[in-house]
């Protein structure tokens, strides 16, 4: 079965310099935020074989600059509809005028060519934030980045995913004694700021399965997180069980990789 998946996807972009996740199934196309510039989305969505021109619709989680910041050019330049929270909108300032806008609400899945995106509800500093499940014939993504906690909500949302991408932010020993202004930790560690490595680990350890294949670490801190620390955290935490494990990067996509 999975390797003639119809449904694939890469990790444009994780971190706080931007953030953005492709997905297909045979028609469509979408991605998750982008947080990239137009030309550096295009850059980077070159490097998979697609194009800006292709995109059938973004998805926002929510409005912090690293998930929105080059979503309004993008989508005037190309006419690309935009789904998102009303709060996300809302707040979402900079996203300017936006030509097509749809609603979405967590719980609510929306059809898009034989995609199935469910936004559920995040604990995050932002107005309406959300996080996706998405769904391609008998294929589920599970996707939980920008949360301070991991919720009852969010472990049965990722239940039964074939491939996850979750939060690994910070190491908490790092950040406490990193450069940080004190309150900016507090909002990182606090309940509506970022998973820590441990977070992350108990949350691979409550849906992990024997059918989960792939997990990626995002949106790994630069300051505050060592890649070794973040993988070997989550290794130990999914420990007898062995998906291919691998951390995003913040300067170069994945490859198109098959759910
Ligand atoms: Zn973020
Ligand atoms: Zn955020």
């Amino acid at each position: 079965m999975k390797g003639h998946s119809i449904f694939k996807f890469s990790v444009l972009s994780s971190g706080s310099r931007g953030n953005c996740i492709y997905l297909e199934s045979d028609v469509a196309k979408i991605i998750i935020d982008s947080g990239l510039s137009v030309r550096e989305l295009k850059r980077r969505l070159m490097t998979i074989g697609r194009t800006p021109e292709e995109l059938d619709a973004v998805f926002l989680t929510h409005e912090h600059s690293d998930h929105i910041g080059g979503v309004g050019p993008l989508v005037r330049k190309h006419g690309i509809p935009l789904y998102a929270t009303e709060g996300t909108v809302r707040a979402g300032e900079k996203l300017g005028s936006i030509p097509g806008f749809s609603t979405i609400r967590a719980g609510e899945a929306v059809h898009i060519d034989g995609l199935e995106i469910e936004p559920y509800a995040t604990l995050h500093d932002a107005r309406e934030s959300v996080a996706y499940v998405v769904r391609c014939q008998n294929r589920k993504l599970g996707h939980a980045t920008d949360m301070g906690r991991v919720t009852h909500e969010v472990r049965e949302k990722l239940k039964n995913s074939h491939v996850l991408l979750v939060e690994s932010n910070h190491d908490v020993e790092m950040l406490d004694v990193g450069p940080y202004p004190w309150p900016v930790k507090q909002r990182i560690k606090g309940e509506l700021g970022h998973l820590s490595n441990e977070a992350c680990g108990e949350l691979l350890a409550a849906v992990s399965h024997e059918h989960l294949e792939r997990v990626l670490l995002m949106h790994l801190s630069q300051t505050n997180n060592h890649s070794e620390i973040a993988r070997i955290t989550a290794l130990q935490a999914l420990g007898s069980s062995t998906p291919h494990l691998e951390l995003a990067q913040q300067d170069q996509a994945t490859e198109l990789i098959a759910v």
